[in-house]
């Protein structure tokens, strides 16, 4: 496993740990799970260079339907095995508590990958749909808690100021909170119906286990 995810300071790890703290930042990290991603990380992105060389065409994320015809043009062997293999790491990599950054990465690249797989049928086209919809809730959730803290930080002003200032922003959250509502339904009914043995664990920003 690399350097720390947060602060980037080196790590020395021993295999027989399960938890490491970093003694940089004091982040507590789950050692397989760092080592899966890690590894992951690298699978993927060799897997984005062989797409790239053979020209993978995908249709555009707006037009992607699940339930897309399962005749898309054959992948190459060699991607479809770096494919499966960071499908698998990730899910081990995602069975465990990530760093925010590595989980929104973790989750883009299974929908991703998923989305290539899916049409193909060499994944459910259920995931692809999941995956998908995980990685936009994350990425609400990000916009969210950035928008919370620019408004907390403008509550100095008078409050004329502030009310007409923060005007778009408040616009803003009522959009992101209710898209919010919507995904995490959707999400929540995705998971049920693909029936995870062994659900990823996925710490949601401004939502309290
Ligand atoms: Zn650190």
């Amino acid at each position: 496993m690399g350097p720390c995810p947060v602060c980037e300071a080196d790590l020395v790890i021993s295999d027989q740990v399960e938890w490491v703290t970093c003694p940089g930042c004091g982040t507590k990290l789950h050692v397989r799970a760092q080592q899966a991603f890690a590894r992951t990380h690298a699978a993927y992105l060799e897997a984005e260079v062989l797409a790239d060389e053979g020209h993978v065409v995908e249709p555009r994320r707006a037009g992607y339907r699940a339930k897309a015809r399962p005749n898309a043009a054959p992948l190459d062997e060699d991607l479809v095995r770096a494919y499966q293999q960071a499908y698998s790491g990730l899910h081990v990599a995602l069975q465990h508590t990530l760093v925010a950054s590595q989980q929104l990465s973790g989750v883009t690249m299974m929908a991703e990958i998923t989305r290539r797989l899916a049409p193909r049928g060499m994944a459910s086209s259920l995931e692809a749909e999941y995956w998908t919809a995980l990685a936009i809730e994350l990425t609400v959730r990000d916009e969210l808690a950035t928008l919370e803290k620019t408004l907390a930080a403008g509550s100095k002003r008078t409050w004329l100021v502030r009310a007409v200032q923060a005007f778009p922003q408040r616009l803003r959250r009522r959009q992101l909170l209710s898209a919010l509502r919507r995904l995490r339904g959707q999400v929540n009914e995705l998971e049920k119906a693909i029936g995870f043995l062994e659900p990823p664990q996925i710490e949601r920003r401004g939502e309290e286990a």
